[in-house]
């Protein structure tokens, strides 16, 4: 099933393709738009002549409209020149993770029927039979300094823009895959434009903004939500090959803002030296792509005075829902749906809208939503309703002030005993007791209740299970109290930050086996 973009919200623009907002953004093209860590800067009009001659560069390998270009190279600015190549000649992006291996390369290059792969000079022999395998025709390389074949011969575009449509997929991005086989989002122009456009309003972006980038770019945070907010507002971006909290600290000065993923945060409070004095000039932090904890929340306004402003979003959808900019940006929530967008809280069951304060699916409209799985309609069509709404497969509940606030994901719903239990309730207290850092609670197979309640803790020092029951006993109903407690020096996560609880159930699938 596809959708075409819905809400009337694109009306008067005068563009009506990504490349054409670019330019109706960016009149001014000689202003500066990205400036690199290894000393290169780039102005809104070299940006866009480096995507012109990379358009060019593919177009003369005969790649046409439609053609899914699939790359897995280091973050560097031509890498996201790429995607603005794609948009341009109408071709479909397509970034890979870096840490991907060969096999699972040759999945995605061989789903998503790539006509084009582009590789780094050091993975390029590896790569070619896994290309020739899936019958990718052109084999490119480019390294994190710019260079490599890909841009070998590259020459000014004089192509005029294509006549693409809201419509037309820009991209297609697999999802994380914590869980199953990874699928592949077809995300529109349409899409992408939307939501960065309601980002620029909702945080406030202008051309007076500076972002600090150290996410990567193979991800829809890193590539859309932070690179799309700076395009459409005029501003600069601070782009850094590599998250590290000593290069952000030194960078901080020239920034206004930066987006993170919650490990950033944790990562730069460590460091003494990130405090009030190191942000007092910064206008905003954001932080979204696994939840925030509430301890970081506070701990963080303590030590700089910025609340951290959490947004919630994914790869399907783009951006959801946001704390506000102005008024209170509340810890453990994420705030409240974005303009065009509705958001709404089902049984899981029965389809049926809960009221406030009622945990349950939380289901999403607008015209944010992807236009399907690429070569799965099927699986579309399990995530869709009748009515448009896309049911995310997280869990959550508007609270007493509106806020939405997520309470786990269906997948991670232990059901014990035929009754459900939430994750996210228990790791919430577990994350409050002494000695323990963060904790992941999951279901485990187990002769009599089906499922059993484990809880996996990362501790700071030793902790004992025993004093963690009882820690938990006078808080929790019976049956939510872990049947096993286990202690581990850190949780295992995925190159987003994000705990991988389907490794932790098969890692601990045998506790209840006799
Ligand atoms: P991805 O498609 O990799 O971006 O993953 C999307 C998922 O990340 C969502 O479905 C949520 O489960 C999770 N997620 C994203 N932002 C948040 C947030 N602020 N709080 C909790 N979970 C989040």
């Amino acid at each position: 099933m596809s959708h075409t973009v819905s809400s009337l919200w694109y009306q008067n623009l005068a563009a009506q393709n990504l490349p054409q907002l670019y330019l109706e953004r960016n009149k001014n093209l000689s202003r500066h738009f990205a400036h690199c860590d290894d000393g290169r800067a780039f102005t809104y009009g070299a940006f866009w002549e480096l995507a012109g001659r990379l358009q060019a560069r593919l177009a003369g390998a005969g790649v046409t409209r439609g053609d899914r270009v699939a790359m897995q190279v280091d973050k560097s600015i031509e890498a996201l020149a790429l995607f603005w190549a794609c948009v341009r000649g109408g071709f479909i992006f397509l970034p890979l993770n870096t840490a991907y291996t060969a096999s699972e390369v040759s999945y995605f290059l061989g789903d998503a029927q790539a006509a084009v792969f582009v590789t780094t000079p050091q993975r390029f022999s590896e790569m070619q039979g896994v290309a020739s395998s899936v019958g990718c025709a052109h084999l490119f390389t480019l390294d994190d300094q710019g260079t490599g074949s890909l841009l070998e011969g590259a020459v000014a575009t004089t192509e005029p823009l294509r006549e693409l449509s809201w419509d037309d997929c820009a991209a297609i991005l697999y999802t994380s895959g914590t869980t199953g086989r990874s699928k592949g989002a077809m995300l529109s122009h349409g899409n992408l434009a939307s939501n960065g456009l309601a980002l620029v309003d909702i945080w406030r972006f202008t051309a007076k903004d500076r972002l600090l980038h150290a996410l990567p770019i193979y991800h829809t945070h890193g590539l859309f939500t932070a690179t799309n907010t700076v395009i459409f507002s005029g501003a600069e971006l601070l782009f850094r090959r590599k998250f590290s909290a000593e290069d952000i600290v030194a960078k901080l000065p020239l920034a206004t803002t930066m987006m993170g993923v919650p490990t950033f945060y944790t990562r730069l409070l460590q460091k003494p030296d990130f405090n009030r004095t190191a942000t007092d000039h910064m206008r905003l932090f954001i932080s979204g792509s696994a939840p925030l904890m509430a301890e970081t929340h506070r701990a963080f306004q303590q030590r700089t005075g910025h609340a951290i402003l959490e947004r919630y979003g994914m790869t399907e959808t783009s951006m959801n829902a946001s704390n506000p900019y102005e008024g209170s940006r509340l810890a453990g929530t994420v705030g409240f749906a974005l303009p065009h967008i509705d958001i709404r809280i089902v049984d899981p069951a029965t389809g049926d809208v809960l009221a406030a304060g009622c945990d349950g699916m939380i289901e999403v409209k607008g015209p944010n939503l992807f236009k399907g799985y690429w070569r799965n309609p099927q699986k579309t069509a399990e995530d869709m309703r009748p009515d448009g709404y896309f049911i995310t497969g997280d869990l959550g509940r508007f609270d007493a002030q509106g806020y939405l606030v997520i309470s786990g994901r269906a997948k991670d719903l232990v059901i014990t005993g035929g009754i459900n239990v939430y994750p996210k309730e228990i790791e919430a207290l577990l994350d409050g007791l002494p000695g323990i850092s963060e904790s992941a609670v999951i279901g485990v197979p187990h002769p009599d209740f089906g499922e059993a309640v484990v809880a996996v803790v990362a501790c700071i020092e030793d902790v004992d299970e025993i004093s963690v029951l009882a820690a938990l006993k006078p808080k929790l109903a019976g049956f939510k109290l872990p049947k096993r407690v286990i202690a581990v020096r850190e949780l295992p996560r995925n190159a987003m930050g994000k705990v991988q609880k389907a490794e932790l159930r098969r890692l601990h699938e045998g506790l209840f086996k006799h």
